[in-house]
């Protein structure tokens, strides 16, 4: 028995398991994790890790001394294929079964696959954890052609480190632009440009129909209208949560599992945060949604960690994103969601910019692109919910400051 259960040792988990050790948690925690090595970091896997700027050994979470300190029980190659929440008991995949005061469900997600001919031929990869990057990093010295299925914002980021270490890029995009599900046009035209610059090409409102094979591996990416050789391919399309053994236990799921402002999802001693829930955000009023984001994560374990220290929850941070992209550092803060007005700050051609986006007059969120200072007083104003005159946001000249409309 453990007091608290925490299924998935990802940002989530053990973000939560440090804020417990640090906040004298006095119950037993127990971390498991399906993955066999020391829980590590995503971002540099898409930037600095595939790129070798940033080695192996920077990658995990916590180093192992710092486990080897801790009170928390993390148990690595575990993994949870059963919730029985009238027990309050999950069962492993070697059958072994553990009771919990309190479980939290931090399983993140998996990538999503392309149910296509070819797409599991060997060359066809995905880019979600350590071990899909050290198999594509094997692929590297042999290709010199690389296609990448999806325009987000991790195919984005792989595409310019291929183009980095001097692969021909293709990037195959389904929707009218790239990134189209995350941010404005004004931004998607912004990296569709710079990427064009670099080099990549970039089809748009293209779909995949199939992968060809030849001497036992990918050979090409067949379209619509077309055929791209490819010596390794990468699809990056989105994630699907981990919600099945949750939802499976009777917890209420929508696009992931759904939880209140305590993260507590609709069954009883069970929590859950991460890339896995999807929750309201006062950001972004009467909508659940799911975030994918580092901060995300770690402010739902912050959260978790109150209720289960018995403090009352510090919330309402900012949701934060960010991505690096060649020279680009774009940062962004709020939810575009529901904004009715957007205003451009600088100049995009210069390569440094902001993209603000109102509702109602009101600073709801901000793309900075190279601007830490547009992007750290933009965060600071929406958290303020300022009201701005978009003339005021509109002139670089002047400093980002409330004015009332
Ligand atoms: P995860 O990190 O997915 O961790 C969940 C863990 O649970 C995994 O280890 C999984 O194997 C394990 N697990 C799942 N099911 C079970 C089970 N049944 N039993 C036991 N264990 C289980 N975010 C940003 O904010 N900025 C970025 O620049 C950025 N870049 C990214 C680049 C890449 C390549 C990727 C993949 C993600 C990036 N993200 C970025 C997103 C960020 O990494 C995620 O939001 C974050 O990892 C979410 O943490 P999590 O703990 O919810 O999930």
């Amino acid at each position: 028995h453990h007091d608290v259960v925490i299924v998935g040792a990802g940002h989530a988990g053990v973000n939560l398991a440090a804020y417990l050790s640090k906040g004298g948690y006095q119950g037993s925690v127990a971390l498991l994790s399906n993955e066999t090595i020391l829980p590590y970091k995503r971002p540099p896997l898409s930037k600095g890790f595939l790129l070798d700027a940033e080695p192996l050994e920077s990658l995990p979470l916590r180093t192992a001394e710092y486990w080897a300190a801790s009170p928390v029980d993390l148990q690595l190659g575990v993994e949870v294929l059963e919730v029985r929440p009238d027990e309050q008991t999950v069962v492993t995949a070697s059958g072994r079964e553990l009771t919990y005061g309190r479980l939290v469900w931090a399983a993140g997600g998996r990538a999503r696959s392309l149910p296509l001919p070819g797409a599991t031929l060997p060359g066809v990869h995905q880019v979600r954890t350590l071990d899909d990057v050290l198999a594509l990093k094997q692929e590297l010295p042999r290709a010199s052609r690389a296609v990448f299925v999806g325009g987000g914002y991790i195919g984005l980021e792989t595409a310019a480190a291929f183009r980095g270490l001097g692969l021909d890029v293709t990037v195959i995009e389904a929707a009218g632009r790239v990134l189209e599900r995350v941010t404005s046009a004004e931004i998607s035209e912004y990296f569709h440009r710079v990427h064009r610059e670099a080099g990549v090409d970039i089809r748009l409102g293209a779909t995949v129909k199939e992968f060809t094979e030849r001497d036992g591996r990918v050979a090409s990416v067949v379209l619509g209208d077309g055929e791209v050789p490819a010596d390794v391919v990468v699809v990056g399309i989105g994630l699907v949560p981990n919600i099945d053994i949750l939802a499976a236990a009777g917890a209420s799921c929508s696009n992931g599992i759904e939880v209140d402002e305590l993260c507590r999802t609709s069954l009883p001693a069970v929590s859950a945060i991460g890339d896995c829930t999807s929750q309201l955000n006062p950001y972004a009023p009467d909508r659940r949604m799911r975030l994918e984001s580092v901060q995300n994560a770690n402010e739902q374990a912050k959260v978790v960690a109150s209720d289960l220290l018995g403090r009352p929850a510090a919330s309402g941070e900012v949701p934060k994103f960010w991505s690096d992209q060649y020279h680009i550092k774009l940062k962004t803060a709020g939810l575009i969601a529901g904004h009715d007005q957007m205003v451009v700050r600088g100049d995009p051609g210069s390569g440094v910019f902001s993209v603000l986006y109102l509702s109602a007059g009101r600073l709801v969120a901000i793309d900075s692109v190279n601007n830490p200072v547009d992007f750290a007083k933009g965060s600071a104003l929406i958290k303020q919910r300022a009201q701005i005159a978009p003339e005021v946001l509109a002139d670089s000249a002047q400093p980002l400051q409330e004015t009332g409309l």
